[in-house]
């Protein structure tokens, strides 16, 4: 395979203030991209990040097809980087990609892009903290035409975005009981643009009632809690820890899957099988509900301090011995390289 670059002639790193980042609004020197025409995805290029030139009429603005990932590299004190289970990251963006018609974009051809992309831009990982590289893949339809049918021409890239921790602030969340952001049949389980596009008007309306997100529900009956806003979703219940099972309208998260790995190992009880609206709202009136949280890349774990169901609002209480702190902290630690890594979690660019 070969991989064409064309290296930045001036570096914009020192126009950044690292510790001023807001997230994602920043991208470093390069971008890698790879284009899909007749049948196959030709050579894949690195060269300055810049802006594309599209015609009106391709089809990813028309008929949204359109998928992506979300990775991060950290820098430990020997300045090596390291990628987080980017295996899982590498699969799943083909399991979407099948979901919208889309062509699977070949293994080698994301490692070896990926791979030349972090050495090239480096010195955009910080180290420290919780500084880190926040990666984004992904595929767009490309084909000149609107007529509604797939594309015959797709583009994938990566372009990375130096972060710090990402904070939330104070997240209440309100349990979804009439819109709904995937169902069966769908294209939940995919990380597809338009999941998120969905869900922006339901969260707009929370946030307007004063709550950060919203715990999607089965779109059936809104009897079970399936995800919170565009994560995966944890209760404590007493000493145990809840989380639905994947399924075709939950996204299959990589820090989900790791938690309950970590958890398990650590010797917590999880179980994971659908969580009923009502054993929540019971545990919580009981004061047997400690804990919530939304799991996912940028923020590996998010708390969430209260809830409403119809109506009705519930505040979680302060506990000793979080769940959430513990299980952050032994990640994050395996992420940045500072602690053990038993599982086989961390790969070295
Ligand atoms: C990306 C995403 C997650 C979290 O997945 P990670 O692999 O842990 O980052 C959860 N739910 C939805 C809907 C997502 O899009």
């Amino acid at each position: 395979m070969t991989l064409q670059i064309e290296n930045i002639e001036k570096s914009k790193i020192s126009n950044v203030d690292f510790d001023n980042l807001k997230f994602g609004q920043i991208f470093t020197d390069h971008m890698f991209e790879c284009d899909f025409e007749n049948g196959e995805w030709g050579t894949p290029r690195i060269r300055p990040y810049q802006p594309l030139l599209f015609d009106p009429s391709a089809k990813v603005f028309h008929y949204g097809q359109a998928v992506f990932e979300g990775m991060k590299a950290y820098k430990d004190d020997n300045d090596d980087i390291w990628l987080f289970r980017p295996d899982e990251n590498q699969k799943r963006i083909n399991i979407s990609a099948e979901r919208l018609d889309m062509p699977a974009f070949p293994k080698d051809y994301f490692f070896e892009g990926l791979n030349t992309l972090l050495k090239m831009d480096k010195e955009w990982v910080k180290k420290g903290g919780d500084s880190a590289l926040y990666i984004r893949p992904f595929i767009i339809a490309t084909e000149n035409c609107v007529s509604a049918s797939s594309s015959n021409k797709y583009k994938f890239m990566i372009i990375c975005s130096p972060v710090q921790s990402y904070y939330t602030g104070e997240v209440r969340v309100v349990f979804a009981d009439k819109y709904s952001r995937s169902a069966d049949g769908g294209v939940g389980y995919a990380k597809a643009a338009g999941n998120y596009a969905g869900s922006f008007y339901p969260t707009k309306l929370a946030n307007q009632e004063g709550f950060q997100q919203v715990v999607w529900t089965d779109a059936n009956k809104h009897e079970f809690l399936e995800e919170a806003g565009v994560m995966n979703v944890f209760f404590r219940v007493n000493d145990t820890l809840l989380t639905a099972p994947t399924s075709e309208r939950i996204l299959d998260g990589v820090t989900r899957k790791s938690i309950i790995q970590f958890a398990e190992d650590k010797g917590i009880k999880v179980e994971v099988r659908p969580v009923r609206v009502t054993e929540i709202v019971e545990a919580a009136r009981k004061g047997e509900l400690l804990e919530m949280f939304g799991a996912g890349t940028a923020a590996v774990i998010s708390p969430i301090t209260g809830f409403s169901n119809k109506g009705e609002s519930f505040e979680l209480p302060k506990v000793e011995n979080s769940y959430a702190t513990f299980i952050k902290k032994g990640i994050t630690d395996i992420q940045k390289n500072i602690a053990e890594d038993k599982f086989g979690w961390t790969v070295k660019v």
